[in-house]
């Protein structure tokens, strides 16, 4: 196994200058070094191809010794020192302080095709920033991860991707609803694989400390090897570099709202500054779809990162990094400027975004209202999301009343749609039929740009823990189902209707189907 090792994180920034591997506060540097904890028994169970030959690795090398013990972090490549990154965040709102890479380990920078890549592994033990936390990870959520992060590489969503899922061999106490039932689950490990892993966060617990030195050397850093075409930094390539994070975060929780993914713990050091989603930990997949629905548990109380809310807490969290790039920048005015932006590219793009979920190429001003009602009406009885949007591309203009039978399959309980529902349904497709009436495109046109945008298959959460059940019992098969099935999420597949339905009723309340923790 051959890489391009192109280190640059550790080679130019300033490192913790302590190597135990001791919780503490890490002041004046960006990361600690750290050595991944060996495990009893790895083992991997999958591995992506797309990430295997965009790292230049071949299937030959995946049965290499070398490439068990390197993803599973009990072999170190060659040359290379792996490390924790510094950051803090924003949990809930709430400044939280230093956080850190808690049980993230990044391995080593490569680069394969002019492309750049840092490999990190999830769950491969302690470092200084675990806190009270042990650095592991479960295989349920470390599933949940690898199977996600290739799903939406392949919906077209920017995030980061996943090369291997392992197992390490060990067990590992979890309560996952923290309800005192804590018991062991089976130990895992996700590579993780990303130009960068930097989160807002990065940024902030720099300016907290007011350590602009570091901050400074940190954001040149960045805008040197992530942001290059905006040129040598000054506090105009500071301002340039704010408003192209604003642009990529927004069209990031765009992707989001067109597919129907919620990320569940939207915290500033969960946000990534390329715009790639990052930490899969509880989200989910709308089912029905509902603004106000939220599949973590830790926030069922004050529901602040629910669907309908992604786009507000994106500006929520833009701001706090505005406030960390101010020290730099030394004055308000365009900072603010930039983040007043927000809202109206956000509409922009949302709206646009809904269109092309419609089929409608043309921009006619009444678009606002036909969105706005389909919304609405979407929400009177729980409807599900992918099925609705993805059926909807057989809608014809000749007989827009039979509109509710082309999308029946999507209503839950058929019976909650009552007769005034009913109604509501067929004056809104007489809209959308006078709208599309405006469209040039033919049918054919229609359906096959619709179901680009629309996806027919997601990993409904559900999914994601029939895959988990089984795994924990030894049968990973259906791992490998769902990752196949994922590649291509936009693509009629008759052998694999059968993941084209409803969330089964068993699943309404189940633990990880409806309600996840960030117990992971
Ligand atoms: P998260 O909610 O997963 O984004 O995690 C928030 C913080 O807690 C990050 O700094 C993580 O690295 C850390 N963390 C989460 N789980 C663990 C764990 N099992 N061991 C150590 N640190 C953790
Ligand atoms: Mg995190």
């Amino acid at each position: 196994m051959q890489f391009n090792i192109n280190d640059r994180f550790t080679k130019e920034l300033p490192a913790d200058p302590v190597l135990a591997n001791t919780r503490r506060q890490v002041e004046k540097a960006c990361f600690s070094y750290v050595t991944p904890k060996k495990t009893k028994k790895p083992e991997i169970l999958h591995v992506s191809p797309e990430m295997l030959s965009e790292l230049g690795l071949s299937e030959e090398d995946v049965t290499d010794e070398v490439f068990l013990n390197v993803f599973t972090g009990n072999s170190v490549l060659p040359n290379t020192r792996p490390y924790a990154m510094c950051y803090g965040g924003h949990q809930f709102g709430n400044w939280a302080g230093q956080l850190g890479d808690g049980r993230a380990i990044n391995l080593a920078e490569v680069k394969h095709k002019n492309k750049h890549w840092t490999l990190q592994l999830k769950g491969a033990g302690e470092t200084p920033y675990s806190r009270t936390a042990d650095g592991l990870a479960v295989l349920r959520s470390s599933i949940r991860e690898y199977l996600c992060s290739e799903a939406m590489y392949h919906l077209g969503v920017p995030t980061t991707r996943a090369l291997t899922l392992a197992l390490t061999g060990d067990e590992v106490m979890r309560d996952m609803f923290y309800d005192g039932n804590a018991a062991y689950e089976k130990g895992a490990v996700v590579c993780r694989v990303a130009p960068n892993f930097l989160r807002f966060g990065n940024y902030q617990l720099l300016a907290a400390r007011q350590d602009e030195e570091t901050l400074r050397k940190l954001l040149d850093y960045t805008i040197k090897h992530h942001f290059s075409e905006l040129g040598t930094p000054s506090k105009e390539t500071y301002l340039q570099f704010f408003e192209a994070v604003l642009t990529s975060t927004l069209e990031m929780i765009v992707h989001w709202q067109r597919v129907g993914f919620v990320h569940g713990v939207m915290n500033t050091d969960n946000l990534s500054i390329l715009g790639l989603t990052i930490d899969y930990g509880p989200y989910g997949w709308l089912e029905g779809y509902d603004h106000h629905w939220t599949p973590n548990t830790t926030d069922s109380q004050f529901k602040r990162y629910t669907f309908g809310s992604q786009m507000e807490i994106g500006h929520w969290n833009l701001y706090q990094l505005a406030n960390a790039l101010y020290p730099l920048i030394g004055e308000t005015e365009d900072l603010e400027r930039i983040l007043h932006s927000y809202h109206e590219k956000v509409q922009r793009q949302y709206l646009s975004m809904m269109r092309s979920k419609l089929g409608l190429v043309k921009e006619e001003k009444n678009d606002t209202v036909l969105i706005g009602n389909l919304e609405d009406i979407l929400q009177l009885t729980e409807t599900d999301m992918t099925i609705f949007f993805r059926n909807l591309s057989d809608f014809t203009t000749e007989s827009p009343l039979e509109g509710l039978t082309i999308v029946k399959d999507a209503f839950y309980v058929p019976n909650e749609v009552s007769d005034s529902i009913q109604q509501k349904w067929n004056s809104w497709f007489l809209d959308y039929a006078t709208r599309l009436e405006k469209e040039n495109h033919t049918f054919k046109e229609r359906k096959e740009q619709m179901n680009q945008v629309n996806p027919k298959y997601v990993l409904r959460n559900y999914m994601a823990q029939l895959a988990i059940d089984a795994a924990n019992k030894g049968d990973y098969k259906l791992i490998d189902d769902l990752f196949k099935l994922l590649r291509n999420p936009y693509d009629e597949q008759v052998e694999n209707e059968k993941w084209f339905v409803k969330r089964p009723d068993w699943a309404r309340h189940k633990a990880g189907c409806s309600m996840l923790s960030c117990s992971s």
